[in-house]
């Protein structure tokens, strides 16, 4: 089922859940190891982050090094697929632009349908670790609204290549990605928001958020989508903070603020333990907030930490 469909028919806050595909080398068994303790909860759907490849620099016997390709963390169409015959649940692919050539993009979408999968998280990712800024494939798209009109034709049957005449439709429901405290390249706010907006005229039926530690910062970002005309669903993504080094590490990665109170209440922790403590405090008091004020799901990004996330929602019921 598409994720405005469950949207649509709920009569209360749903929740979800956003993993991370494990590293080479592990099986689906950490998946369902992450997974399981949160399936009391019924999620509407599940989310899995997409990881482009990182160029190394790999040592040689001879001494000299190769530049080589590597994908840490593949698979997230084979995880979607198996949490959807293990736990019969939606699961939603992030795609990206970065590291995708447009006829790369157009198998990866064609196998998500074979898949019966219906739903896809469409975003430009971040620039490849060894880039200063963004840069598209040679023939990939530059921004997150290219690859959803690539989607959007691929829903009315049409294909890259020309010579496929007839071709079935998909029928992807498309999620973008918003972000309350602005992107972070964007001059300002309202030029963000221009082009989200016009992400939603092509055809983004709902908006994720970034993480954000102050709820009036999605309030706001609410009000100024509604002022400028974006009325689809925007669906606040929530994260625990779980350690000390995250006081610094959340506003140089995600470009996100903490709040005072919350970050005095950190530096006060004596250990990570304690700042769990304080972390899964302030996700209850933000969750039950935004779950009062009718928002219509609760999308928390797990990150390997799923005990934090579980000991969140179960204060929700
Ligand atoms: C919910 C969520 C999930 C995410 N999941 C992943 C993931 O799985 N993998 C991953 O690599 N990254 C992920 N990211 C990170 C995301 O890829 C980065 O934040 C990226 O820098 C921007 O992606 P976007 O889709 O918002 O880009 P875009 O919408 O392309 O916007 C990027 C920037 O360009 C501007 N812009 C947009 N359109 C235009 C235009 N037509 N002309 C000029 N400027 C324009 C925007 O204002 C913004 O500043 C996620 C982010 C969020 C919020």
């Amino acid at each position: 089922m598409k994720v405005i469909e469950h949207i649509r028919q709920a009569t209360d806050t749903l929740i979800s859940f956003e993993i991370l595909p494990p590293l080479k080398g592990k099986t689906i068994s950490s998946i369902y190891d992450h997974l399981d303790p949160l399936m009391e909860f019924k999620p509407a759907f599940i989310n899995v982050t997409y990881h482009r490849s990182e160029t190394m620099f790999k040592k040689k016997s001879d001494g000299t090094f190769e530049k080589v390709e590597v994908r840490k963390r593949p698979g997230t169409v084979g995880i979607c697929a198996a949490i959807m015959n293990h736990y019969k649940i939606d699961a939603v692919p992030h795609l990206i632009c970065g590291g995708f050539a447009v006829r790369e993009t157009e198998d990866a979408l064609i196998d998500l349908h074979f898949l019966g999968i219906d739903n896809v998280l469409v975003l430009r990712g971040d620039a490849a670790k060894n880039e200063a800024s963004f840069e598209p494939e040679p023939e990939g798209h530059r921004y997150a609204i290219d690859l959803l009109k690539q989607v959007v034709n691929l829903n009315h049957g049409l294909y890259i290549e020309e010579d496929i005449k007839n071709g079935s439709n998909t029928n992807f429901c498309i999620g973008v990605a918003g972000y309350p405290e602005k992107h972070f390249e964007a001059p300002n706010l309202e030029t963000d928001l221009m082009y989200l907006k016009a992400k939603v005229e092509c055809g983004a039926e709902y908006v994720t958020t970034q993480m954000f530690f102050d709820n009036n910062k999605y309030f706001e970002y609410v009000k100024a989508c509604r002022s400028e005309g974006i009325n689809v669903p925007i669906i606040p993504g929530l994260k625990p903070i779980t350690s000390k080094k995250q006081l610094t590490m959340l506003p140089k990665v995600f470009h996100v603020d903490l709040p005072a109170d919350l970050s005095k209440a950190i530096m006060k922790c004596r250990n990570d333990e304690e700042v769990e403590q304080v972390g899964t405090e302030w996700l209850i008091q933000q969750s039950r907030e935004l779950k009062k004020a009718g928002v219509p799901v609760l999308h928390y990004y797990t990150l390997g930490k799923p005990t934090v996330v579980r000991n969140v929602v179960k204060e929700l019921s």
